[in-house]
């Protein structure tokens, strides 16, 4: 595994909307399991593939310790209520903001095995699952954010 150099902000690739994944290759599967280990090594709860310059719908996420989504094509399909709360973004470092999100999503997505999975989450896990597929969009949290300050 190797630790992925992680974009920030001011990158134009940010802002690029990512490709479907058709095919998970060998090389897609290393892709996720590099974003896995520069995600842990950065101390993230989740990574977007664009966010490591490959523009491919791929996100990793790890909310709770040793739970780890490896997503593909990942599609919010159910969405429901309302939490606002803070955010930051391992591309955006130093910073954190206010963002409004649904409370609970179900997404749909491929896993590293090309099955067919749905992830249901809710709070931290529909947050970070909001956010991630956000960055396939090219939207950064920043978009949406009511207040961003500097961390302490
Ligand atoms: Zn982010």
């Amino acid at each position: 595994m190797a630790r992925l150099n992680i974009l920030t902000e001011e990158d134009p690739l940010l802002r690029k909307k990512s490709k479907e994944i058709t095919e998970i290759t060998p090389r897609i599967k290393q892709l996720l399991d590099d974003m896995v280990q520069t995600m842990r090594q950065a101390n993230g709860v989740g990574l977007a593939a664009p966010q490591v310059g490959v523009l491919r719908r791929a996100v990793v996420i790890e909310c709770e310790e040793n739970v780890v989504y490896k997503l593909i094509n990942p599609k919010i399909v159910f969405q429901e209520g309302i939490q606002k709360g803070p955010e930051g973004c391992l591309s955006i470092p130093g910073k954190s903001g206010t963002v409004e999100r649904p409370n609970h999503v179900i997404v749909s997505a491929l896993n590293e095995n090309g099955e067919e999975i749905q992830v249901d989450g809710k709070e931290l896990l529909a947050r970070a699952l909001c956010h991630e597929i956000d960055h396939l969009d090219g939207i950064l949290y920043i978009d949406k954010a009511e207040e961003i300050s500097d961390n302490e």
